[in-house]
């Protein structure tokens, strides 16, 4: 069983993923709770570069390549062997981020970089994907009252680019119509668990 948490700033995907790894958990898995890039050591270092606020000349390609090349080394190194033990795999954002930010919200093109994630990940999709959504102004605001939060090149970001960050992950919902479930991350923390719950009760089974 493999499960991906998605949506934009601030919108309490590390919430939804400890509800998620309790309700998985008492449904008789066992379960990894992982995170892009997971303590992978390669993967910790292409994100360190990604990440670094002083890499203002990344190139949106390059961004999304390595992504990719972060996202397959720990599918490998710690997904894959998980869902082949026979384990529940809970990620905090996997390819529609991809699609979302560096596909929809850069301009690559959700095609283009759907492409190169298919040859990162093959054939391991999600089987459910929870999609948290806010609108922006509001996701950012909760980060902002946030002091513990790690600060990060994205920050930086307009208004206008997080907007078509949610604009991306609409389109993504379109596309995969069956995977990706769409949560109303702006309700209060019980409600949102609520809806969570329910999804979970109607998709995963054991
Ligand atoms: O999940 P988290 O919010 O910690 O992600 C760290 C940063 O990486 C965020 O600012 C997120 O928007 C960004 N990101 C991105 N493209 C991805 C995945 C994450 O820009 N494909």
């Amino acid at each position: 069983l493999f499960i991906t948490v998605e949506g934009g700033e601030g919108a309490g995907k590390s919430s939804a993923i400890n509800a998620i790894t309790n309700h998985v958990a008492a449904k008789g898995y066992k379960v990894v709770s992982t995170r892009e890039p997971g303590g992978i050591n390669i993967a910790e270092q292409i994100r360190a570069v990604i990440l670094d606020r002083s890499n203002t000349a990344m190139d949106g390609r390059t961004e999304a390549l390595l992504y990719a090349a972060a996202r397959r080394q720990h599918l490998a190194e710690k997904v894959i062997p998980a869902l082949q033990a026979g384990k529940a795999v809970i990620c905090d954002r996997f390819i529609d981020s991809s699609l979302a930010y560096q596909g929809y919200a850069r301009g690559l093109g959700i095609d283009a970089v759907f492409e190169i994630n298919q040859f990162a990940i093959g054939d391991w999709m999600p089987d459910l994907t929870i999609y948290m959504d806010v609108r922006p102004e509001i996701g950012l605001a909760r980060i902002q009252a946030d002091q513990g939060r790690e600060v990060n090149r994205l920050d930086v970001e307009s208004m206008a680019f997080h907007e078509r960050v949610r604009e991306g992950y609409r389109q993504v919902m379109e596309r995969f119509p069956n995977r990706v479930v769409q949560v109303d991350a702006e309700q209060t923390m019980d409600n949102v668990l609520e809806q969570i719950e329910r999804i979970l009760n109607q998709k995963v089974h054991r």
